[in-house]
């Protein structure tokens, strides 16, 4: 047995932050991590296909907190981010297609291409996203104030939250709209073209079993514009070798301040004396003790697998058990022989339409039937698929000459009520976003070399996220800042003393983004 200070459950990137932080401040801190390898969603690997680094879940980013990789060297360990230019890439059936985010000028001729209003209005919605971020980006990196017992500082911290939302003015109307309500009617007000509508669209469903139409979906597109790459607001970018890039170089540092760290460790248990958390059992038996454990895990498994119910409050189980972990999204990670050729814009060689996100949908309506589909049970006749290429990018990731893709797909719901998944209907619905494919490049099945397919329960079995939730919980008003993962509690301690949550489950939620991991470790350096 062995006594650390701080023990992390969960070696994802936020789980890494943390320990970095806490063994940068010379506390000694244990990972314990359930995989074979580091990362959690944010994770290379190679295993998959041969020769290939796959990103396993988490495939692009922008979210990942610039001051996390200043204050941890980690471009010294390796981290490079390669930007995502253009953004993306919406072909269309009838021929045309729509590149966005390239450089301002040329993107607004893009638009205009569809409608000259829409790209007259575009810098000004782009003006009022802004606004909003420049109101709410600064609350990711602090402690959100505990609205059932608040301190003078909360109730500081809440009065200047209220004085930036003041200084929007008569927009503060359209600041609660992104915050709680749904993201088509915004993007109906703003354009008229489907087109630009429905890449703008695809955003807001990520990750979210909902469709543009339902409330929540427009905070879920305005958390995708909140993050930069290399100080360009708003860009995204790949990671060099894949995702993993970032949990690598997080894990290195990590090592050289001091923190140790186990993979193919799962804990069972959270320990628990006298009302305080004491350290960890492993389900193999061996135990750790330390007098601050902080769980990286989401709520369903920190709270009701590694804790007796019993050791927590009736009030507190009650709003965790409130935590909405539905789910709709699927990835495949493809090999490919070559590159699609899209007839909208052809060309097997690396060009503008490969290097960004291919958003493969013709209009909303698209989204709400694919959605109608998972409402009602089933998985979506027509997905929404979204592909990334990142070999054409980033030439380590597939073989000389060959491509890696990914493809994110809304709506495979979790349990599908007419045929529960198994290989033959993995495969029947992994065809049916080929087909996708296939209608806007055709060859691209031919092209194939071998593809992985991850429903929601394999999300679930691979990386312990409940439902197959990408968030560790959803991603709405309910259970966002003040009130994640629940009100009174959103400031990283959790009602077991010693006991803190510091990963995704947490304000600001998921993402690869590394801010839960960073102001939780602030928090318990506080003790
Ligand atoms: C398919 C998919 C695609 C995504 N795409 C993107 C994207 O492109 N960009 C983006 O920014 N975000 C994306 N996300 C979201 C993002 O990846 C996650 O929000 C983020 O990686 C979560 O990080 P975390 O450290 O909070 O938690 P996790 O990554 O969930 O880490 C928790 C860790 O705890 C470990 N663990 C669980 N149980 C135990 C146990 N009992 N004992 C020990 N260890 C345990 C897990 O194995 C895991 O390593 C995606 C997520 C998924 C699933």
């Amino acid at each position: 047995m062995k006594t650390y200070d701080a023990i992390v459950v969960g070696a994802g990137h936020n789980g890494l932050v943390a320990a970095c932080y806490l063994a940068r401040a010379k506390r000694k801190v244990l990972v314990l991590e359930r995989r074979y390898i580091v990362g959690g969603a944010c994770v290379t690997e190679e295993r998959t296909f041969p020769g290939y680094k796959v990103s396993t879940a988490a495939y692009v980013n922008s979210l990942f907190r610039p001051e996390i990789i200043r204050d941890l060297r980690l471009r010294d360990y390796g981290f490079e981010l390669l930007e995502r230019s253009p953004a993306s890439f919406s072909p269309f059936l009838d021929g045309r297609y729509l590149l966005l985010g390239s450089n301002k000028q040329s993107e607004l001729s893009e638009i205009a291409k569809f409608s000259r209003k829409d790209a007259q209005r575009y810098p000004e919605y782009e003006d009022m996203l802004e606004r909003v971020a420049a109101v709410i980006e600064p609350t990711l990196g602090q402690k959100p104030p505990n609205v059932v017992r608040p301190s003078v500082s909360d109730l500081m911290g809440m009065a200047k939250l209220g004085r930036g939302m003041q200084k929007l003015g008569p927009q503060m109307g359209e600041a609660v709209e992104i915050l709680t309500g749904a993201a088509r009617p915004i993007l109906d007000r703003w354009f008229e073209s489907e087109e630009l509508k429905a890449t703008l669209a695809t955003d807001a469903i990520i990750g979210a079993f909902a469709a543009p139409s339902m409330p929540g979906t427009a905070y879920v597109l305005f958390h995708h514009v909140m993050g930069e790459t290399n100080g360009k607001k708003g860009v995204w970018s790949y990671v060099r070798g894949g995702m993993g890039g970032i949990t690598q170089a997080l894990a290195r540092a990590a090592s050289d301040l001091g923190a140790e760290i186990r993979t193919e460790r799962e804990v069972a248990r959270i320990l628990v004396r006298d009302g305080a958390a004491c350290g960890v059992a492993l389900a193999n038996g061996d135990e750790f003790h330390a007098k601050t454990v902080a769980s990286s895990v989401d709520c369903r498994l920190t709270f009701e697998r590694f804790l007796d119910p019993a050791e927590l409050p009736p009030e507190f189980l009650a709003e965790i058990r409130r935590i909405d972990y539905s789910s709709a999204s699927a990835k495949i990670n493809v090999a490919l022989e070559h590159l699609p050729d899209f007839t909208a814009l052809p060309g097997t060689q690396v060009g503008p339409q490969h290097r960004g996100t291919v958003h493969l949908c013709p209009d909303q309506d698209f989204i709400e039937r694919a959605y109608d589909d998972a409402k009602y049970g089933e998985p979506s006749r027509e997905p929404v698929v979204e592909c990334t290429i990142p070999s054409a990018v980033d030439d380590t990731v597939a073989p000389p000459g060959k491509h890696l893709m990914s493809m994110f797909v809304q709506y495979a719901p979790y349990a599908p009520k007419s045929a529960p998944w198994s290989s033959a209907t993995k495969d029947a619905f992994a065809d049916t976003c080929f087909d996708v494919v296939e209608r806007y490049a055709p060859g691209f099945k031919n092209s194939v070399i071998d593809r992985q397919v991850l429903t929601p329960p394999d999300i679930e079995n691979i990386f312990a996220l409940t439902g197959g939730n990408i968030f560790q919980g959803a991603m709405t008003l309910d259970h966002l800042f003040m009130f994640r993962p629940a009100p009174g509690y959103a400031g990283y301690r959790m009602p077991v003393e010693g006991l803190f949550l510091c990963g995704s489950a947490a304000h600001p939620g998921g993402g690869v983004m590394g801010a839960a991991g960073l102001n939780a470790a602030r928090e318990m350096l506080k003790r």
